[in-house]
């Protein structure tokens, strides 16, 4: 699977890959299977539904359809900021990734018990990790930190295999931008990480912004 990601160029984004959605089963609008057909009609090549702390809607699938990767994020506490770790490609029937999910209730949304339900990013790491997945830092540019360097450094050594750089958006609730993506992707290359991407679309997919000058943000 690293290897299919390493392949990614930012043209892929978001015109055939779209690596970070989110449907009913945490805070998305639209329900997982629908989000499935929508991936079908746009032609996805290789899409993720990543609820928030949950993998229930993989465990309701009959059938694996193709292009879809099995994702997950997760929320962490760490360096008195909130990361977001996105886990890719892991097995759900994995026990060390169900524990986790279930220490996270299932189905909340709100905002608090979701901050006190938090984990550790080196635990989240490790879970995603012993179910064979691939773990990588959500939208870097919303974390509050002088040296996103230093904080992405740490995770680092705690195992991120890579960080979401191509993502339409920078500012948290649109407004408060902390770093660019042009940092992130400096980055990523100076911690060799895979560059991901994907919309955090918590929406129909029909919305996808397909035409992101990514040249002129990067
Ligand atoms: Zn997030
Ligand atoms: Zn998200």
């Amino acid at each position: 699977m690293k290897n299919i990601f390493r392949q990614f160029t930012k043209d892929d984004f978001f015109k055939n890959v779209n690596l970070h959605i989110h449907s009913t089963y945490s805070d998305g609008r639209v329900e997982f299977n629908e989000l499935i057909k929508q991936a079908k009609e746009l032609n996805l090549k290789y899409y993720s539904i990543t609820d928030h702390n949950s993998i229930e809607g993989y465990k309701h699938l009959e059938k694996m359809p193709d292009g879809l990767i099995v994702g997950v994020e997760f929320d962490c506490f760490f360096d008195l900021n909130l990361p977001h770790i996105l886990g890719y490609n892991v097995d759900i029937n994995n026990p060390e990734l169900n524990a986790l999910t279930a220490e996270f209730e299932k189905g909340i949304m709100e905002v608090p018990k979701r901050i006190l339900t938090s984990r550790h990013p080196k635990k989240v790491i490790e879970a995603i990790h012993s179910a064979g997945g691939i773990a990588v830092l959500a939208h870097p540019c919303c974390y509050w930190c002088l040296s996103l360097d230093r904080f992405i450094q740490k995770l680092v050594k705690m195992g991120l295999d890579g960080v979401e750089v191509y993502y339409p958006y920078d500012r948290i609730t649109r407004i408060v931008k902390f770093h660019s993506r042009k940092t992130v992707k400096k980055l990523a290359e100076k911690y060799n990480l895979l560059l991901t991407g994907g919309e955090d679309q918590h929406y129909s997919l029909f919305n996808m912004e397909k035409n992101i000058n990514w040249d002129r943000i990067l």
